[in-house]
């Protein structure tokens, strides 16, 4: 892809313009990057275009620039961006907010809280109760 670096402008208004409108021409640039549009072993790339009904959602499409990348602060490298539609963008971050839910949301971890708190509440009603020794 031939790009002029030295013409990117530093302001991010700017820069995410250029990505989505300039470079990528309206039509979200996922390739595949957010797991969708596999077509047997090749990827495609997404359909969806700037200001057109969605194909695969309600609404209009508003292209987006997503990172690839994880710099921090976020960068404004074109080579760690995609302009991608709001569901390839929303996709393309999941990754990292599913591995966060992991760590603080058990499902199936049994017993709840309540178990516990209400044992403590029965002991807590007998406290003159002398502890259990074997004979
Ligand atoms: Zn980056
Ligand atoms: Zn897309
Ligand atoms: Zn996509």
């Amino acid at each position: 892809m031939p790009t002029d670096m030295t013409r990117y402008p530093a302001d991010w208004t700017l820069f995410s313009a250029y990505i989505r409108f300039t470079r990528a021409r309206g039509q979200c640039e996922c390739t595949g990057q957010c797991g969708l549009h596999r077509k047997g072993r090749s990827n495609t790339r997404c359909l969806e275009q700037h200001g057109h009904p969605a194909h695969f959602a309600k609404g209009k499409i508003i292209l987006t620039t997503a990172h690839l990348c994880n710099c921090n602060p976020p960068c404004n490298n074109p080579n760690h961006v995609i302009a991608a539609c709001q569901r390839c963008h929303l996709r393309i971050d999941a990754p990292g907010k599913a591995a966060r839910r992991k760590l603080t949301y058990h499902p199936t971890s049994a017993p709840p809280q309540a178990a516990k708190s209400s044992a403590n509440a029965i002991s807590a009603s007998f406290p003159q109760l002398p502890p259990q020794t074997p004979p």
